[in-house]
């Protein structure tokens, strides 16, 4: 057995040569951020640290705040009443859902370059501000695990990632709490836009199962960039809780804004 002190001469050259590679990535990386410093995704200010956006874009966001449906999370404008039009009429397969802001403006920006630029950054920003919505708010209490709405492999494939996967991957590290693992798009759908509610359900009806990869879970956060419809969740909630969960929360970084009559 080699000791330290007596290194073979290949193991010792290869040691020096990883320095050296390290030394020139880490002066490569200070060069980078001296001519292209790091700006913020939103208004292209200069950011200090790798983050994707500026403490002033950060506290401009704006929060869903005032009266909201007690299930859907749908911001309410009568505040005598507390279920939109839709939870009033129908029970859903969710218990409840919560976003943090609507799907327009900064949160539409950053949700669109998340997913279609794949900017790690914003996973991490958006992550850091769920995690603070989850601790400060508090709208589920105690679960046993992250789940997230998955892709098809196709659409997986072609994307590289799933964005919702990505967030809820770092929930549960804030939180030490893991990840159900076991959701699956099992077939490729038509994209919900244009369709009415018959028709979104019959495009996703039995597109979701799931085979629990966590023993014994009983309650979840699914996690979403965006809640429109509610429909995919829906299906994505349903097949958790064929599956053997009692209790499926859902958390969207944004939602959509619809008629409260429909
Ligand atoms: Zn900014
Ligand atoms: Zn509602």
């Amino acid at each position: 057995m080699t000791t330290n002190g007596d290194m073979p001469a290949g193991w010792s050259m290869w040691h020096v040569f990883s320095k050296i590679v390290k030394r020139i990535n880490a002066v490569g990386m200070g060069l980078v951020s001296l001519f292209f410093p790091p700006h913020c995704y939103l208004c292209r200010e200069e950011v200090e640290q790798l983050n994707a956006i500026c403490d002033n874009c950060r506290n401009n966001l704006p929060r869903i705040s005032g009266p909201i449906c007690t299930v859907c999370g749908q911001p309410l404008s009568d505040q005598s009443v507390d279920l939109c039009h839709s939870c009033g009429i129908r029970r859903h397969h969710f218990d409840r859902v919560r976003a943090l802001g609507i799907y327009r403006d900064g949160w539409q920006r950053l949700i669109q370059g998340l997913k279609f630029e794949g900017e790690k950054a914003i996973a991490k920003e958006l992550s850091a501000l769920m995690a603070d919505y989850l601790k400060h708010e508090d709208p589920f209490g105690i679960v046993d695990t992250f789940s997230y709405v998955p892709l098809d492999r196709r659409r997986h494939r072609q994307r590289g990632f799933n964005q919702s996967q990505l967030l809820a991957n770092r929930l549960s590290c804030a939180f030490a709490v893991p990840v159900e693992d076991g959701l699956r798009k099992i077939r490729a759908t038509q994209p919900q836009t244009g369709l009415s509610h018959q028709l979104r359900r019959e495009n996703l009806r039995n597109a979701f199962t799931c085979i629990p990869s966590i023993a014994n879970g009983r309650t979840t956060i699914l996690i979403d960039d965006v809640y429109t419809t509610g429909t995919t969740v829906e299906e994505c909630a349903q097949a958790l809780k064929k599956a053997g969960y009692e209790r499926v929360f859902v958390l969207t970084v944004a939602r959509t804004q619809y008629d409260q009559t429909k």
